[in-house]
């Protein structure tokens, strides 16, 4: 059960572990604002935090890679008007109204939507941006701390230029910059004088947009529909036992249920248990000896009589593999290269040629029932 006010309005949240400021520290006193710097600035109560950061970023840096924790802009950055004082926090407001602000009995009063007061002034601008910093390989965040209304301008924009990308910022690779700018500031006679400051900027990391356009492009492309086959009742060898190829057994043993899909490469690997007895060797790239047809189990001596066809040996792999399931009927060439595997048990693979390897997907389709015949 939640306790109202106290529990009930927490977000996720990971530990915040340190401040990421753009300043000196405040003069001693504590009057003013300290100095602005040309670089970040970590703030932190955390020994090992502090430690983590001077390893990492020795010089003074002016380029962090981060990633943002939460999915939207407003979770993850907020932008407030507030006014300190010695004890604390006095008001929070939009510019206009507040939202809390603490009493004469020191008591802080949350105000809903419709009973806000107006901001008494004396508040200055305080925006709050939470990241997480993945070179320090830790689950928290770091806050980072701006009271200028240009970078809070800045970061509303690069923020939902991201959001854009693909309706969330939760993970992106993100460069979080401070960039000289020439700004316009009043200069207290009523005229603007131009001055040059260090502002925040984000960009995404090199690389991100473009590789995640392809992505959204390839996934326009239309799908390849293969017409729906009965799985071949090919015979495959696993772990010594023989079985029936059916789906309901696949998917029971959370196996890939056979699909109309083809695979242009078939991935030998991806079956490391079936292929055990072959796999050293097409790891290592040994080369195995030549084909001896003698040298099949005897239970398989009808496939002694291995034809030849030219014509294969001349394709490529891929397309060899596509080959055997448009004109053999296997629904995934994956399959064809298991149903292969089942059929010649522990002689290995490496050793077949592509004519004999084709001999032999095309003798255990007719022996399913399915194959060239219409
Ligand atoms: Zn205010």
């Amino acid at each position: 059960m939640p306790i109202v006010g106290l529990t009930d309005q927490q977000r996720s949240r990971y530990p915040e572990v340190g401040v990421i400021r753009k300043g000196e520290k405040r003069p001693e006193g504590g009057k003013g604002i300290g100095k602005d710097l040309s670089y970040f600035r970590m703030d932190t109560q955390d020994a090992s935090v502090q430690k983590l950061w001077n390893e990492l970023y020795p010089k003074e840096p002016r380029e962090l890679i981060i990633t943002l924790p939460h999915r939207t802009v407003e979770e993850n950055f907020s932008a407030w008007k507030e006014e300190w004082i010695a004890s604390g926090l006095a008001h929070r407001c939009d510019g206009q109204f507040m939202v809390q602000q603490r009493d004469k009995k020191g008591e802080m009063v949350m105000f809903s939507d419709g009973d806000r007061k107006p901001c008494p002034g004396g508040c200055s601008i305080a925006g709050r941006l939470s990241v997480i910093l993945p070179q320090m390989r830790r689950l928290s965040t770091v806050m980072v701390a701006t009271s200028s209304k240009w970078d809070i301008i800045n970061l509303t924009e690069n923020l939902n230029a991201l959001y854009d990308i693909k309706q969330s910022l939760m993970g992106i690779p993100i460069i979080l910059r401070r960039v000289l700018k020439s700004i316009s500031t009043p200069r207290g006679n009523g005229k603007r004088a131009r001055q040059k400051s260090w502002l925040l900027q984000l960009e995404a990391a090199p690389g991100y947009v473009a590789a995640e356009l392809e992505y959204r492009a390839h996934e326009a492309l239309p799908r390849v529909h293969l017409p729906a086959i009965a799985a071949p009742k090919a015979r495959i060898h696993d772990d010594h036992t023989w079985r029936e190829w059916d789906p309901e057994v696949m998917a029971a043993n959370g196996e890939d249920a056979p699909g109309p899909v083809i695979d242009a490469e078939p991935v030998l690997a991806e079956t490391p248990r079936r292929v055990a007895h072959t796999a050293p060797a097409e790891a290592a790239a040994v080369e195995a000896p030549p084909f001896v047809a003698d040298d099949f189990p005897e239970h398989l001596a009808y496939l002694t009589g291995v034809e030849t066809n030219q014509e294969r040996e001349d394709m490529e792999w891929s397309d060899f593999w596509q080959a055997a399931v448009k004109d053999l009927g296997f629904n995934h060439s994956r399959h064809a290269s298991n149903a292969l595997k089942g059929a010649i048990g522990d002689h290995p693979v490496t050793s077949l040629n592509k004519s004999q390897r084709w001999a032999i997907l095309a003798r255990s389709q007719e022996q399913a029932g399915l194959g060239e015949e219409e």
